[in-house]
């Protein structure tokens, strides 16, 4: 018989129909959570992306069934109780690096959107308005990037910074040997990054603990700073972001991730100098392919 994948929340049209010639049976269906652990057990695969959640209440329902493997075709697995799926026997993997250029090209987008107010100028143009002298912006050239959290998105954006003419400087909780002569990019302490830079990008997981732009590290940064986040919405505490928006402390704010999606921080959102986006950084069609393609090799190597 043969092995069952469920997709539920979209693949890659190609992807799916590689795994369909391979021999997999694929089932395109979306469950709402009070349904999703019965149907699990019915699969081998589950592939999800962010919209489906998979907890413990779900798992607890699929253990013991033909369930083996959960595939989050992205980077964060935090929509997954992977700790507790693994324990039961069920394995968690991921696409990580698929969607890393992706990524930080949105981020580089939001930077040139929060810089030109692109995003608010064009919507007033849609309402009939001409505000030409309202939108004078800033450049990114000659400024200084910190990036947060250098890891694979990180550095790619670190690389498009540069060539850009931005002076970037990193931090991350790890430093791995040798990244300053590979990047050509100087690691810094927290501190020295929040005083230092014109620009600071978030790509650091969900981190446990509190949101790392919050009010006090608002506070330790440049008057005027525009902050970009494309990583995980609690990253940033939104009130403490408005607050700084709203005195002018921070310039602007690249917003693609939100504490609570889809996000009702309608002032943050609709706030005239934040560029927003609704959770889109792997959302093109070179990183779905990619991710596609990776998906169906987990699959085919899992299974071989
Ligand atoms: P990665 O694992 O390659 O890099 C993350 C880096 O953050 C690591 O080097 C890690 O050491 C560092 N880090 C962890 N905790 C930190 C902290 N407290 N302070 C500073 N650095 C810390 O991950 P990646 O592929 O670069 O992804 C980065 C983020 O982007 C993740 O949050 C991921 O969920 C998010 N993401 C968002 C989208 C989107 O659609 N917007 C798509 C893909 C990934």
């Amino acid at each position: 018989m043969a092995l069952r994948v469920l997709v539920t929340d979209g693949m890659d049209a190609g992807a799916m129909e590689q795994l369909r010639k391979d021999g997999y049976e694929v089932i395109e269906q979306f469950y709402e959570p009070a349904e999703l652990g019965k149907a699990l057990r019915d699969f081998d695969v589950v592939v999800v992306r962010s919209k489906t959640k998979v907890r413990a209440a779900q798992i607890d329902e699929a253990k013991g069934s033909q369930l083996k493997l959960i595939i989050r075709g992205g980077v964060g697995i935090d929509n997954i109780d992977h700790k507790y799926a693994e324990e039961k026997g069920i394995k968690v993997m991921n696409t990580p690096r698929a969607s890393s250029d992706a990524v930080a090209e949105l981020a580089m987008a939001h930077m040139l959107s929060c810089a030109r107010f692109i995003s608010v100028a064009g919507h007033t143009m849609r309402e009939g308005k001409w505000e030409k002298k309202a939108y004078k912006g800033i450049e990114i050239h000659g400024k200084t990037l910190g990036i947060i959290g250098f890891g694979r998105i990180g550095q790619a954006l670190g690389r498009m910074a540069k060539g850009m003419g931005m002076n970037v400087i990193a931090f991350d909780i790890f430093h791995i040997p040798g990244i300053e002569e590979q990047t050509g990019i100087n690691y810094v302490e927290m501190d020295e990054l929040l005083a230092k830079s014109d620009f600071i990008s978030v790509h650091a997981p969900a981190v446990d603990g509190g949101a790392i732009i919050n009010a006090a590290n608002i506070a330790k940064m440049k008057d005027g700073v525009v902050i970009i986040n494309t990583s995980r919405g609690t990253n940033v505490d939104e009130a403490a972001l408005l607050d700084a928006l709203n005195s002018g402390k921070v310039y602007a704010a690249g917003l693609d991730v939100w504490a609570e999606e889809p996000s009702k921080n309608e002032a943050l959102y609709s706030h005239p100098h934040v560029s927003c986006t609704p959770h889109i950084g792997a959302s093109t069609t070179e990183a779905q392919k990619r991710i596609g393609a990776e998906i169906v090799d987990i699959i085919g190597k899992f299974f071989a």
